[in-house]
């Protein structure tokens, strides 16, 4: 155990909320040592690229990459890659970690930025050659000249990845087929309207969308994939098949550590503390309470850039003791080649929805209300209502849900006083 006030702090994952961390560290001013552990080859990257202008070949490698060495060496931190943090120990005045090359680290305060794991397929064919997921750059680098050269893709998962991942397939030239088990594209995520609005744009790009269809085995020829086995007695061919069927968060070191830990991730409090009272976990490997979460039971585990980078500051404001509380308004966006869904809030719950704009022309708003608040923007090629929304949102403002609709109002001219929509 770490003997004195020096051994500084270890933080292990270095992904969007490891560096989000470190970077919020020393903008607080504290001046203790950082060791910032990362099981992945790169300095910590920019993963929304990887199934979109990167797997399109638009994007250089070296641009991913958030800092430079000089940066680290700056800010006096030590970045270990290609290494993972296998065991770790910790009592109340610090800690000790060993990775897999048996490098020991000594720590007086610790933060899990673990992230996820994409899921596999539980098919017989699952390992086969050609058959992909994206978590990390490593596997955008395996897929991208394959899908450069392939004919017909299968997405197995109507998720954000696996749609962005399609049209960027379809943006290729390949003849792409999206299976989606549930009725609807983006069901745990987006309200209906705007599920039919993808649906229909990839389908007006070419991209068969098959809903209510589940894979049940990847067939194989020498070693690779040629196709799937749906559960109506088809078979699609495919020359690739990517999966994404969502992720499981990496909580092995916090389960080591004894934190509690339940199937969506390490459990949190809205700073960011997990169940020791001293350890901090932010970004895909947490769950934790959120207060725009209103129509969500229980903790909420969100996978998006803007939630690690912000629950990563409440992390880092914790470990200087002078904790604030995680409280952002959720926001997230999704290019699917040129058409861009942009959401604010969480519209889960909603008892009213507003359509401002035209879906078929790929240019509107749908604003969710709950109790006559406003709770969530959806947007799709309207960034200015996505924006308005956002800032509304951020005062605790509302949008009267009786004028929202006509849209040569600004909807910024409309933002008024209302309850704050945040939960008590
Ligand atoms: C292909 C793709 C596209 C995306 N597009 C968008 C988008 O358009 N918009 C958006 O808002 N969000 C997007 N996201 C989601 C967003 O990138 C994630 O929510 C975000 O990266 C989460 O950050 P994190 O730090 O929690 O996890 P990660 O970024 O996954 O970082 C965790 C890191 O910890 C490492 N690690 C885990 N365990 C250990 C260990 N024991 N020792 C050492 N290292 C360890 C992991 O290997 C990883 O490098 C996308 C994600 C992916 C994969």
């Amino acid at each position: 155990m770490a003997t004195d006030e020096t051994a500084g702090t270890l933080v292990v994952g270095a992904g969007q909320a490891g560096i989000s961390l470190v970077t919020a560290l020393r903008e607080l001013g504290d001046t203790a040592p950082i060791a910032l552990v990362g099981d992945e080859p790169e300095a910590p990257y920019e993963r929304p690229p990887l199934s979109k202008s990167y797997l399109r070949g638009e994007h250089d490698r070296p641009t991913l990459v958030f800092h430079d060495a000089a940066w680290f060496a700056d800010l006096g931190v030590e970045l270990v890659t290609g290494d993972a943090v296998t065991t770790i120990e910790r009592d109340a005045r610090g800690g000790r970690a060993v990775t897999g090359s048996g490098r020991a680290l000594e720590f007086d305060r610790l933060a899990l930025t673990t992230g996820a794991v994409n899921r596999t397929l539980p098919l017989e064919g699952a390992d086969l050659e050609r058959v992909h997921s994206v978590r990390t750059l490593t596997d955008a680098d395996r897929l991208a000249p394959r899908l450069r050269v392939a004919r017909e893709v299968v997405v197995v998962g109507g998720g954000f990845i696996g749609l962005e991942i399609a049209a960027s397939a379809r943006a290729l030239g390949a003849a792409v087929t999206v299976l989606e088990a549930s009725d609807r594209l983006l069901g745990r995520s987006v309200t209906p309207l705007l599920s039919d609005t993808v649906r229909a744009a990839h389908e007006r790009r070419g991209t068969r969308v098959l809903l209510g269809a589940s894979a049940v085995g990847l067939i194989g020829e020498d070693g690779h994939a040629v196709g799937v086995a749906l559960a109506d007695g088809s078979v699609l061919d495919a020359d690739v098949v990517v999966v994404g069927v969502g992720v499981d968060p990496r909580t092995d070191l916090a389960a080591q550590l004894g934190l509690t830990v339940d199937p969506r991730g390490i459990v949190v409090d809205e700073h960011a503390r997990t169940s020791d009272g001293l350890t901090v976990a932010a970004g895909d490997c947490a769950v934790g309470p959120n207060p725009f979460a209103r129509g969500l039971v229980g903790p909420t585990r969100l996978e998006s850039v803007a939630h690690a980078t912000d629950q990563a500051r409440a992390a880092a404001a914790t470990l200087t003791g002078r904790p604030a509380a995680y409280a952002s308004v959720p926001w997230f966006w999704s290019d699917q080649g040129d058409l861009r869904l942009q959401i604010a809030g969480l519209p889960h719950g909603a008892d009213h929805t507003v359509v401002r704009g035209d879906p078929a022309a790929e240019r509107f708003s749908l604003l969710s209300y709950r109790d006559g608040l406003l709770i969530a923007i959806e947007s799709v090629g309207s960034p200015t209502d996505y924006l308005a929304v956002k800032r509304a949102l951020e005062k605790g403002m509302t949008i009267p849900a009786d004028s929202a609709a006509d849209s040569s109002v600004p909807l910024k001219r409309l933002i008024t006083r209302g309850r704050d929509t945040r939960s008590p």
